[in-house]
């Protein structure tokens, strides 16, 4: 490649930015940089989804002889077609033929191609019988664009609003073209070698211009290590910067933390007063706090950070509790005001909804040290709030925020304790390989007096099932009915199927108030509804003077009713394992012997029957892993990057852990690990 003389010498990919790349900028720059791509290295290290090998055509009649259940081609000429639209939506048919038969054509919201289409003209297209037996297509060879040939290998990159994944391969081709040359590899070689990792320059060329799926699939490994490296840097970081920092001794009496014992409304459980004891002691050195606090559902986390809290504020701090909801920061704040109002703790609730001139109050409050205790969501992190002396941080459900998040919150005060909790069970080796060297504390046993929660998966809303939960409140147990959404859809017609009807939130609380059950009390809950009257209804329900409380999964965390003795959870195949487990965890929470009944559809029955199986969060946690790859479980995206759908969703422990160690060994020596 030339160079001119206005061209640095041997641009670096890692440090170039995208902005140099034709087709790049500043908008899509941002775009990318929202995604975690920044510089041309990052792109070059964006592989493709999957790399699929192109199937042979097909005739109409071998098509239709057996229905193959992937992706297939078929070509034939074009007979007729129409147009016909529905609720914003538009479906095109057509009919082919090929000699050997006639096939109907299905095309989703693309309504430009009957302008394209004339009566028989070749068409090629890629498509695939959707459940309700239609061929829908994916990519068609209308308007002159030709198909790939049979074997040839077909590249999905990922895509992102406003970046579709025909930009992204066109843009990662120009920068393999223009800087691949220039890509060095960072690791030493006999690393590789002993890890059996091939070079990282003739690993992207392999992810992006591959010439076997083994090629592929051997490069993939190593261009999807760059970032996991990077992150565990990034963890390592701030770990060293967070020891060197030291932090503040919070050192409390025997007598004192006897009193703050004692106030506690009942006797702490074993596992509870051993973590009591073992967070004093921590909490006593200057050095900072990084504890995981694991415990599955019920299982009476909240007082233990609160006695964190307690301690924190009798050795003189100030300290933060935080949790991903707003409904659940207030139920906190409902919670714990009193109970540390008791020793002396003065505390006060922020979050995006607090008015602003209720928010003005608490932060200068919390400037000048009027208050030893903030309740809030991550509004806690993101505003420039002072504190006058904060010591501790607690992140209820800590899984909800990503990496940055926390450390913006555990970096507000100079070397801060910090007591993450979470009862999405992560395992071990997952922990240790997120979050570094966090220890990890298990609460295993649930408060005495909990009663079992059976669980039932429900095909449909029947009258008999009808007259099961009626029983329930007639006897004056409570009841939540879960419904994802809050509004009824028509359904998705996108994938082909035939639009189903789905009932939201709303419509379904509508339908119980209007029915008789309407005399045990009804209450609606969703994210759009105004702050106080939220709160005013889930305390009606709490209360027990509405015994049914509709919701989405804003309840999903936190939300504590012991009362309430089952759930209904509508549309449950379109939920999580761990949410579904963390849902069911509403229930179960009194002495009262507790149901859970799922309504989904047989495609989840696998997650379905393993909920009516188990009630054993570590177990329901490894299969959830199992199920959907890392995910949401990483941790290791940054605040503000929305990377759905551009994260690699093959991503497998055994690689994370394998970045983590070649942070430790190796590279610990090379002074390139820096805090972005
Ligand atoms: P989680 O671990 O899911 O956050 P919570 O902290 O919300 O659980 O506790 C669940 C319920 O158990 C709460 O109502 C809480 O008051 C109660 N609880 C916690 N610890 C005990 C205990 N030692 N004895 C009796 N009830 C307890
Ligand atoms: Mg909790």
């Amino acid at each position: 490649m030339e160079t001119t003389a206005h061209e640095p010498l041997e641009s670096d990919p890692a440090t170039t930015p995208l902005l140099e790349l034709n087709g790049v900028g500043p908008l899509r720059a941002e775009r990318l940089a929202s995604l975690g791509v920044r510089t041309v290295k990052d792109l070059l290290c964006t592989a493709p989804r999957r790399v699929d090998v192109w199937p042979r055509t097909l005739s109409v009649a071998e098509l239709l002889a057996a229905p193959p259940p992937q992706a297939c081609v078929v070509a034939g000429r074009v007979l007729n077609w129409r147009l016909s639209r529905f609720a914003g939506r538009s479906s095109l048919r057509c009919r082919i033929a090929d000699g050997t038969g006639e096939l109907e054509l299905l095309f989703f919201n693309q309504p430009w191609l009957r302008h394209k289409l004339v009566k028989d003209q070749a068409l090629e297209v890629l498509g695939k019988f959707s459940a309700a037996g239609a061929f829908v297509v994916s990519r068609a060879s209308v308007g002159g664009a030709a198909l790939p040939r049979a074997g040839e290998l077909v590249a999905t990159y990922p895509s992102a609003e406003g970046l579709s994944a025909n930009f992204i391969r066109e843009l990662v081709l120009r920068a393999l073209e223009q800087h691949g040359e220039r890509l060095s590899e960072p690791l030493p070689l006999e690393e590789l070698e002993r890890r059996g990792l091939e070079p990282l320059p003739r690993a992207v060329r392999g992810v992006h211009a591959p010439r076997s799926l083994e090629e592929y699939e051997r490069a993939r490994r190593r261009v999807a290590l760059e970032p996991l490296i990077a992150a565990q840097r990034r963890l390592a970081a701030s770990r060293a910067a967070a020891r060197a920092a030291g932090a503040r001794a919070l050192v409390i009496s025997d007598a004192r933390f006897e009193t703050l014992l004692s106030s506690l409304p009942f006797t702490l459980t074993q596992g509870q007063l051993a973590l009591a004891r073992e967070l004093r002691a921590e909490l006593a050195r200057p050095i900072p706090m990084r504890r995981l606090l694991q415990g599955d559902v019920g299982s009476g986390k909240t007082v233990v950070g609160a006695l964190a809290c307690a301690i924190a504020a009798a050795g003189g701090a100030q300290a933060a509790f935080v949790a991903p909801t707003e409904l659940l920061a207030e139920q906190h704040h409902a919670g714990l005001r009193p109970l540390l109002g008791r020793v002396g703790v003065r505390c006060a609730l922020l979050t995006g909804g607090t008015p602003a001139r209720e928010r003005r109050e608490v932060l200068a409050a919390l400037e000048r040290g009027e208050l030893e205790l903030v309740i809030g969501t991550h509004a806690l992190m993101q505003e420039r709030v002072g504190f006058a002396r904060l010591a501790l941080a607690v992140i209820d459900e800590q899984h909800r925020f990503g990496v940055a998040q926390r450390e913006a919150l555990l970096d507000k005060g100079v070397g801060v304790h910090g007591l993450l909790m979470t009862a999405t069970p992560i395992p071990r080796s997952l922990a240790l390989t997120v979050y570094g060297d966090l220890d990890v504390s298990l609460l295993r046993e649930k408060p005495p007096g909990r009663a079992r929660v059976s669980t039932h998966w429900v095909r449909d809303v029947t009258r008999s099932f009808e007259a099961q939960l009626e029983e329930r409140l007639e006897r004056g147990e409570q009841l939540y009915w879960v419904v994802p959404r809050i509004e009824s859809s028509r359904g998705e017609g996108s994938a082909g199927e035939e639009a189903q009807a789905a009932l939201g939130a709303e419509e379904r609380f509508a339908r119980i108030a209007a029915r008789r059950w309407s005399r045990f009390g009804v209450e609606l809950v969703h994210g759009r509804i105004e702050r106080e009257e939220r709160a005013a209804r889930l305390e009606r329900f709490r209360s027990g003077a509405a015994r049914i409380l509709v919701a989405t999964t804003v309840i999903e965390v936190g939300v504590d009713v012991p009362a309430a003795s089952a759930i209904v959870i509508e549309h449950a195949e379109r939920l999580g394992l761990a949410q579904l487990h963390q849902l069911r965890g509403r229930v179960g929470r009194g002495a009262t012997p507790s149901v859970c009944y799922l309504l989904g559809k047989p495609s989840a029955r696998a997650r379905l029957e393993l909920l009516e199986r188990s009630d054993d969060g570590f177990e329901i946690a490894e299969a959830d892993l199992a199920e959907r790859g890392m995910g949401d479980l990483t941790g290791l995206r940054q605040a503000g990057d929305n990377r759905e759908g551009f994260e690699d969703p093959t991503l497998d422990v055994e690689l994370v852990l394998l970045a983590r160690e070649l942070v430790r060994e190796p590279l610990r020596a090379t002074p390139t690990a820096r805090l972005s």
